[in-house]
C-alpha cells in the first residue's frame, strides 16, 4: 500500500486542488468591460437585464439583484415582516448567514434538525418546531439538492407561514421538474465565487408576488418609493422613505458579468452533473463512504459534494482523515459547523444537543473539491486520494 503524504509518502498529486473556484472567461471580461465605458455604472439596464434572465431560469415572475446571499437573506426576512418576538425555523446545517438574517431583524431562529439520510431539514422537524409566535420557515437547499418542498410547502400553506429557500447552494437545481425560484414564496441566490455562478459577490431573491417584490426592492433600496400612487404626487423629483431600508444594490459592472455568467448555467450545471456522477460511480461501493440520498423528483445541480465517514469502520476520526487528504493535496473542506455551536449563538442560550442528527453528520463529513474547470484528471486524483486514505485507515 502507498505511504500516506501525511506519512512521509508522495502525494497523489504535486498541486493543492482547491474545493471550489470561479471560471471567468473572455466573454465575462468584455461584458464587464462594455459596462464600464458606458452611461451607468450602477442603477442601470445592465441591472433589470440580469433581473429578467434570473426570471428566464428559475421560472419566478420578479427577481431583485442585491449585493451578496447574506443581503438577500436579510431582504427576504424583512419583506417577511420578521420582527421581534417571532420566530423563524432554520436548518443548523448550513452558513451562519441563513439564520443570522433572522437576528438582524430582531426574530428569534429556532433550528430545526435535518434528516440523517438526506442531510435536508427534515419536514417533521419543522411541524414539532411551530408555535403560535412562528413566522416562517427558512429551507437550505443543502450541497444544492432541493429540500422535500411538497410536505415542507404544504406544512407552510397549513400554519400560515412564509417559506423562504435559501438557494445558495441550488440555482439550476429541480424539484419535481420546478426550478428553485419557483417553488417558495421567496427564493434568495448568492453569487460568490465559489457558488455555481459568480458576480463576484452578487445575491437576489426571486418571488411570484408583486408585493413581495415592492417590499423586496423597498428593503434594498432605503426604503424610498417613487410610486406616485403611494406618494400621492406625480412631481418628477419627489420620492418617499416610507421604512427602514439599506443600500443592498448590485452593481452593474457586476450585473454583466452575472448575465454572462448565467448564459453559461447550463453548461456548468452539465459539467457538475459529471463529476457528481463520477464521485458517486467511484465512492458508492466503499463501506465506510456513506452518500447524501436523493428523493424522488430532486434533479440536482450540486454546489459541493460532502461525503459521510463510517467512522466505525475506520481507525482514524474525521480529522485525521482531513488532515491526509490534505496532505495529499486535496483541498477538502467541511460544510457545515451547527450554527447554534458558535459562541455568538451560544452566548444567546443555544445550547448543544438541540438538532442531534445535524450535529453527528457535521462531526463526520468532509466537503470534495467540485468545480466547473475541474478536469476529469482532477477527479480522478481526489478518487484515488480517498480510496488511499480510506483503504489505510478501514479496520476490516
Ligand atoms: C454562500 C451562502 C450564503 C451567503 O451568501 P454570500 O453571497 O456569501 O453573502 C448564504 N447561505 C448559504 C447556504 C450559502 O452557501
Amino acid at each position: 500500500m502507498d505511504k500516506l503524504a501525511v506519512n512521509g509518502g508522495r502525494p497523489v498529486r504535486e498541486t493543492m486542488l482547491p474545493y471550489g473556484r470561479q471560471y471567468v472567461d473572455e466573454g465575462d471580461i468584455e461584458a464587464v468591460r462594455e459596462v464600464m465605458k458606458s452611461d451607468f455604472l450602477t442603477t442601470g439596464p445592465a441591472v433589470k437585464k440580469a433581473e429578467e434572465k434570473l426570471c428566464e431560469i428559475t421560472g419566478a415572475k420578479y427577481g431583485v439583484a442585491v449585493c451578496n446571499g447574506t443581503t438577500a437573506l436579510h431582504c427576504a426576512c424583512m419583506a417577511a415582516d420578521i420582527s421581534p418576538g417571532d420566530e423563524v425555523i432554520v436548518t443548523p446545517l448550513t452558513f451562519a448567514a441563513s439564520a443570522n438574517c433572522v437576528l438582524y431583524c430582531g426574530g428569534t431562529p429556532v433550528f430545526a434538525d435535518i434528516d440523517s439520510e438526506t442531510w435536508e431539514l427534515s419536514p417533521q422537524a419543522v411541524r414539532d418546531s411551530i408555535t403560535p409566535r412562528t413566522k416562517a420557515v427558512i429551507a437550505v437547499d443543502y450541497t444544492g439538492q432541493p429540500c422535500e418542498y411538497s410536505s415542507i410547502a404544504g406544512i407552510c400553506e397549513e400554519n400560515g407561514l412564509t417559506l423562504i429557500e435559501d438557494a445558495s447552494h441550488a440555482i439550476g437545481t429541480r424539484y419535481k421538474g420546478r426550478p428553485a425560484g419557483s417553488i417558495a414564496d421567496m427564493t434568495t441566490f448568492s453569487f460568490h465565487p465559489v457558488k455555481t455562478v459568480t458576480s463576484g459577490e452578487g445575491g437576489a431573491v426571486m418571488t411570484d408576488s408583486y408585493e413581495t417584490c415592492d417590499r423586496l426592492r423597498l428593503a434594498a433600496k432605503h426604503g424610498i418609493t417613487h410610486n406616485p400612487k403611494v406618494t400621492g404626487t406625480d412631481d418628477l423629483w419627489y420620492y418617499e422613505q416610507i421604512e427602514l431600508g439599506n443600500n443592498y444594490r448590485l452593481t452593474d459592472m457586476q450585473c454583466a458579468l452575472l448575465m454572462s455568467q448565467l448564459e453559461k448555467l447550463s453548461l456548468f450545471a452539465r459539467r457538475r452533473k459529471q463529476i457528481t456522477e463520477q464521485y458517486k460511480t467511484a465512492l458508492e461501493d466503499i463501506p465506510e463512504v456513506i452518500l447524501q440520498r436523493e428523493y424522488e423528483g430532486s434533479d440536482t445541480v450540486r454546489h459541493i459534494f460532502v461525503v459521510r465517514l463510517d467512522l466505525s469502520m475506520l481507525k482514524a476520526g474525521r480529522k485525521q482523515v482531513f488532515d491526509a487528504l490534505r496532505a495529499e493535496n486535496i483541498g477538502v473542506n467541511v460544510h457545515y459547523i451547527p450554527v447554534y455551536w458558535f459562541p455568538y449563538y451560544s452566548a444567546m442560550g443555544y445550547r448543544r444537543g438541540i438538532c442531534p442528527n445535524a450535529e453527528a453528520l457535521y462531526e463526520s463529513i468532509v466537503t470534495l473539491p467540485m468545480f466547473y474547470s475541474m478536469t476529469d484528471g482532477d477527479v480522478r486524483d481526489v478518487i484515488a486520494a480517498v480510496k488511499k486514505v480510506i483503504y489505510y485507515y478501514r479496520t476490516g
